[in-house]
């Protein structure tokens, strides 16, 4: 690992001077769980590593019922499973918060982070864009908002400009009588990253009988995490019973191409995404309030 200058700024003024100011090669650290991994393998020159986690605005969790939940992009995995509005509210996020890494890294990871570094098997990425994210980012020009759906663009890349930081995701309020939840597949029970991985959320109608909307998010069989659209849209006016979730499944399934890696199969990960997405839909509704009856 080469040296690099390390910076730790307080403001967002601050870090953006530092990065307009730095012609060489800037690397923004939250947790660092994927970043010190990243450098100590690279063998590139770096210039500066600039530490964002004393940035207040950047370790925000604030729920308000009309404008919905900020997560600032530094914030931990822990802050953000032991936020009350958040177990209250999100519970697909409690999903992916609780299984990214151990303890030890809930403690340091960031959803900002796992955003920025776009993997295409990031958890919280998949649970993020099935609730409709916004990603507010900053730059000398000012801030802008990118829906997350449009932030990674690539493995390991993503929409930001030079000189930019991701300073906070926000999610939408729950909609009544809607649900949501976070499913991944791994060969082992912890500390290990998705073979194929599935978000969902689902609204029905106030009789709890029909789905008014969905979003199905699905991880780690694209280049980038994806929505899958004609599987959301096939929901829509349906009874919020099996065989819809089964067409849905079948719907996810026809809509990607994945490749096989060290860790599952191009077959493995279609077959996958036909049961998480079956099973994702059932638990959203149910988080809805739809009370399966036997066989349907
Ligand atoms: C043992 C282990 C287990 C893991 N398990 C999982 C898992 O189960 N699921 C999973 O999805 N991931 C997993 N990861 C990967 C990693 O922990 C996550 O991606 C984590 O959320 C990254 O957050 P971080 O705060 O540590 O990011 P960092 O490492 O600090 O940053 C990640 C990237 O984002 C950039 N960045 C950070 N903040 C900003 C910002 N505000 N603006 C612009 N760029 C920024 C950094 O420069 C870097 O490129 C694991 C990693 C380890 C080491």
């Amino acid at each position: 690992m080469k040296t690099f200058n390390y910076e730790a700024p307080s403001t967002i003024d601050q870090a953006i001077t530092l990065m307009s100011e730095n012609s060489g090669q800037v690397l923004l650290l939250a947790g660092g769980t994927d970043l010190l991994v990243q450098l100590r393998s690279s063998n590139q020159d770096i210039d500066l590593v600039m530490d964002v986690k004393g940035i207040s605005e950047l370790n925000q969790i604030n729920y308000d019922e009309v404008s919905g939940l900020v997560i600032g992009a530094a914030a931990p995995c822990s802050q953000i499973y032991e936020s009350v509005p958040v177990l209250e509210n999100f519970p697909s996020i409690i999903d992916a918060a609780t299984i990214i890494g151990g303890k030890a890294i809930q403690n340091r990871a960031s959803f900002g982070g796992n955003l920025c570094n776009a993997s295409p098997s990031g958890d919280a990425i998949g649970a993020m864009m099935s609730l409709g994210a916004m990603c507010s980012v900053v730059g000398l020009d000012g801030v802008r908002n990118i829906p997350i759906e449009q932030f990674c663009i690539a493995p390991g890349k993503n929409a930001l400009a030079s000189g930019e930081m991701l300073i906070s995701i926000q999610i939408p309020p729950p909609r009544l009588n809607s649900g949501a939840n976070y499913l991944r597949f791994t060969p082992r029970a912890e500390m290990d990253i998705a073979v194929a991985g599935v978000g969902a959320s689902i609204e029905l109608n106030s009789d709890l009988d029909r789905i008014l909307s969905a979003c199905i998010a699905l991880v780690a069989v694209a280049p980038t995490p994806v929505l899958a659209a004609a599987a959301s849209a096939s929901l829509i006016g349906k009874k919020p019973i099996i065989s819809a979730f089964e067409e849905a499944a079948g719907a996810a399934k026809e809509s990607i191409n994945p490749i096989t890696d060290v860790r599952g199969s191009a077959a493995q990960r279609k077959h996958l995404i036909g049961v998480l997405t079956r099973r994702c839909l059932e638990l959203a509704a149910n988080r809805a309030g739809y009370v399966s009856c036997k066989g349907e």
